[in-house]
Order: C-alpha cells, then structure tokens, then sequence
C-alpha cells in the first residue's frame, strides 16, 4: 500500500506520518529527512541541496528523484509505505506513475498559513533520530529541550525562520496545490483538518486509510 500526504510545510505530515507508520507497520519516507541526512554529512551535493533548502525553496525534481528512487527500492518498502512530502511537483507526481507505483490513498491536510507559520516557528527537532516536538503545542517533550526517544538536545530547524516560512507557503501553493487536483481525479484524495486536535485528526486518517 503507497499512501502520500499533501499539505502545506508545517501542515502536520511528518507527524501524522509517523503516526500512520506505526499503526500501519510500514515505512515513512520524508524527503526532508533524506536531504537533511545528505546535509548532514556534507560535501558537493549537500552544499547544492543547501542553497535551496535554507531559503526555502524546492530542490529540483531530478535530485529529489533520485533520493527518493534509491530510498524507495530497500527492502523495507517492499510492501509499500507512507510519502512524507512527496510529491511536490507535477513532475515528481508523474515519477511514481512512471515507476509504476499506484497511489492507494492521498491525503491532504488542511490548515491556514497564519496557523501554520505560528506552530512552525516553535517546532523543535531532534538531530540524532529526526523526531519532532513543539514547545507551544500538546507536542511538547517531556524534559524541556530534550529528546523523549534519545535524549539528544532538541534544535530549532534553520529553514524555520518567519521569512522562510512565508516562502515555502508561497512555493506550496504555485508548485504542489495543484496535486490536489492531480490525486482528485484519480479518485484517492481525501482531506482532513489539520488544526483538529492530534489524537482526532490521526483517528481521521487512520479511518480514511482502513476504508481506501
Ligand atoms: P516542510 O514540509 O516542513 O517544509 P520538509 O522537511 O518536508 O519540510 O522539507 C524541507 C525542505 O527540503 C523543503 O523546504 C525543500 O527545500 C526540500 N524538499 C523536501 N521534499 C522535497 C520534494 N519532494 N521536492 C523538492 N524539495 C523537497
Ligand atoms: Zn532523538
């Protein structure tokens, strides 16, 4: 089973998508994840995928392709998993038909940018093993600063400024709001609302998931 998420940067896919991974028992792929991985440990490409991801813009499709065709074909995807962030673009939409990968369910989340922008700007994420808290939601860690799962120091992410938010809105609504229409008329959009409590929205999904 491939489900994908839609919705705007800080609309709630990485957490929702953890979420769904666990219940389901398969994979999470974010793209974010990958290309934060690829920084990380540096060199050419991580300096190319920095300069768009630091000012918020979309890296472009062929790169993000590739990662994602090399993370998809491990093993553990084999009996499908949940796109966290993928597809962005019509083109990269049009990358899984060509894989042939068929899309079960795609579910957008929806929420207002003023809404989003403030729950991003107090996002905090762990360095070590990817998760994410938020210090003004009930998504706070249970020790001030600190990973629950690793114990790591929980840091601000440096694409989470006001300014470069405002961006990555702008670039969702041009390059992947038109997806929506895209998964529509293949019939396997659903869509939720993201500003719904987390315990109700991933009941909503889980639902959506079990009925598709
Ligand atoms: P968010 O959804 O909160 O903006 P992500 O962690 O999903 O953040 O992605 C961080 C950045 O990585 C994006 O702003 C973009 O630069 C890049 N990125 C992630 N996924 C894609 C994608 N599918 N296509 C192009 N760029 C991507
Ligand atoms: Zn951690």
């Amino acid at each position: 089973m491939t489900i994908i998420f839609l919705g705007a940067p800080g609309s709630g896919k990485g957490t929702q998508s953890a979420i769904l991974s666990k219940r389901l028992g398969i994979p999470s792929v974010s793209t974010g994840d990958i290309i934060r991985g690829v920084l990380k440990s540096g060199g050419e490409k991580a300096e190319i995928l920095k300069s768009y991801t630091e000012s918020g813009k979309l890296v472009p499709d062929d790169l993000v392709i590739d990662l994602l065709k090399d993370r998809i074909s491990s093993s553990d995807c084999s009996k499908g998993c949940i796109l966290d962030g993928f597809p962005r673009t019509l083109e990269q939409a049009k990358s899984l038909d060509d894989l042939g990968i068929h899309i079960d369910i795609a579910i957008d989340i929806d929420a207002d940018d003023d809404f989003i922008c403030k729950r991003t700007l107090s996002r905090l994420v762990c360095p070590k093993c990817n998760s994410v808290f938020n210090s003004a939601t009930e998504m706070k860690p249970k020790s001030e600063g600190i990973c629950d799962n690793c114990g790591s120091h929980l840091e601000q992410r440096k694409d989470d400024t006001e300014e470069t938010i405002r961006t990555r809105l702008k670039v969702y609504k041009e390059k992947t709001l038109p997806l929506r229409e895209y998964y529509s008329s293949k019939g396997v959009l659903h869509s939720i609302d993201g500003r719904k409590s987390l315990a109700e929205s991933s009941e909503d999904i889980f639902n959506l998931v079990k009925n598709a």
